[in-house]
């Protein structure tokens, strides 16, 4: 979809869909303002920029359909960077209904799904990252992935792009003006200054392209597997932290046969539970086939609580920590010894004693009787590190397109290095320059195609 075919006025019901207090009309375009006149009571074509306008809103045939407030903003200050009409009317449907029904026969085309953000970053009111944070924004279901794709729609990762671009452009000009001098065998790109930029450059975008882990557990939550023997109080833990009563608790072994998954937020931060069937010796093929998945979703996780039944004195602690630890690195590893409620003091430290040598955060809990439950929570956010990073001002990678961009670019800018080392000639050191600023304008939008684009905005709602 091409800039060109944005010469049209559009409108969209902005608010979800069903009936309400109120419901926006958002119509934006050249003729906004002129086709929201045609139908109400008073013409709001003279009316200032952001400025709000009670107006009957009237019915095809000239009736009164509802009181409205129409809200007018002018090109190019307002969202979309074009004229544009917010009409909030009585959230009935059929009001609703109606009010696009008289707008389309009035001139406008409705709205594309993302179609307002899309203009917007047309008329540069703001670049790629920052309207792909507007959809992360609308989306976002936990106060940490908010608070990011906030940061992200005020420029977070655009000032930090358009930074790097820019120190590449003026050596990349340099580079191109030696070309064209290239019978004289000057050198006008300083060579020392190009390497230490390059190594600034591959730092930033390892930085970036690491901290996408992070970012990405924020947006979908953190995954924690839960593990361990079978009875050990994985499901009775799993149904403690969801708050329901999620999984089947029994002291029947091999009960939990498929991993269970669900939600939740603590503390602002999303983590995505997973309960899974309990590790140990069998012949049952579906059983065998839950285990295997077991081992996935230790794979998959950035957290593994390791759930250990504090009333066994038989432990298999080598054979478990054979079939877990492996899988943990890279993870955190928490130990939950549960049950602490059948266990006296003395007890719990003899258990301490023989898991000494397993490395990772040790708490004892009661998951039936909640004891230890809070320290539980607590840990979770410290292991999962999302608190400071949260809050700190540094840029964090949400989205999986500005990963892979800034990935590819990573390894461009890397054999820009190695051109570099080996002292290869301006015009081969060139090429990867540009694949680097190539990708690096990927992520902004500055250099883009209509399927990406198409591809974008169809993820966005309707009135967006
Ligand atoms: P899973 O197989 O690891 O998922 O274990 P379950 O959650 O199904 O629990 C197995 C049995 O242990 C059930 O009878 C639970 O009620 C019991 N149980 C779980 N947690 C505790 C606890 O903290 N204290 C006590 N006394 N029993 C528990």
């Amino acid at each position: 979809m091409s800039a060109d075919r944005f010469d049209d006025t559009i409108c969209a019901i902005a608010t979800p869909a069903g009936c309400g207090g109120i419901a926006v009309i958002r119509v934006s375009g050249p003729d906004a303002i002129v086709l929201c006149s045609k139908c109400l009571n008073t013409s709001i074509v003279d009316a200032a920029s952001h400025t709000v306008h009670y107006r009957h809103f009237l019915t095809q045939e000239g009736g009164m359909l509802d009181e409205v407030m129409c809200a007018v903003f002018r090109a190019p200050h307002s969202y979309t960077g074009e004229d544009t009409v917010e009409i909030s009317c009585h959230g009935s449907i059929y009001i609703q209904n109606r009010i696009i029904e008289a707008l389309t026969d009035a001139g406008c085309r409705l709205a594309r799904r993302g179609e307002f953000t899309q203009r917007a970053f047309l008329h540069g009111k703001m670049d790629l990252s920052q309207a792909e944070a507007v959809a992360d924004l609308i989306s976002a279901d936990s106060s940490a992935s908010s608070s990011l794709a906030l940061k992200q729609l005020r420029g977070g990762i655009s000032d930090d792009l358009k930074l790097l671009r820019e120190q590449l452009l003026k050596i990349s000009s340099l580079l191109e003006l030696e070309l064209d001098f290239s019978e004289e065998d000057v050198t006008f790109a300083s060579r020392e200054e190009l390497k230490s930029l390059a190594l600034l450059i591959e730092r930033r975008l390892q930085e970036l392209t690491e901290s996408f882990r992070l970012g990405n557990a924020i947006k979908n939550g953190i995954p924690v597997a839960i593990v361990g023997e079978t009875n050990a109080g994985k499901s009775t833990l799993l149904n403690l932290l969801l708050h329901e009563e999620k999984a089947i608790v029994s002291d029947i072994h091999g009960t939990t046969r498929d991993s269970i998954e669900d939600c939740i937020n603590i503390e602002g931060i999303k983590f995505r539970f997973i309960d899974t069937a309990g590790l140990r010796d069998t012949c049952d093929t579906i059983e065998q086939m839950g285990i295997e998945r077991t081992y996935q979703k230790i794979e998959q996780a950035g957290i593994v609580l390791w759930v250990i039944d504090d009333t066994q004195i038989c432990y298999h602690i080598e054979t478990m920590a054979g079939r877990i630890l492996p899988r943990c690195s890279g993870k955190q590893l928490l130990l939950v010894f549960n049950k602490r409620d059948r266990i006296t003091e003395e007890e719990a430290s003899v258990i301490d004693n023989l898991f000494s040598h397993i490395p990772g955060d040790r708490l004892h809990i009661s998951a039936k009787h909640r004891e230890n439950t809070d320290r539980l929570q607590q840990m979770l956010l410290k292991l999962a590190g999302v608190q400071q990073a949260g809050n700190a001002n540094e840029t964090i990678i949400t989205n999986l397109r500005h990963y892979e961009a800034l990935s590819t670019a990573l390894q461009a800018v890397r054999r820009v290095q190695k051109g570099l080392d080996e002292d290869l000639s301006g015009d081969l050191v060139a090429i990867d320059l540009h694949d680097v600023l190539n990708h690096l304008g990927e992520v902004t939008g500055s250099i883009t195609t209509d399927e990406i684009l198409g591809n974008i905005f169809s993820h966005f709602c309707i009135g967006k």
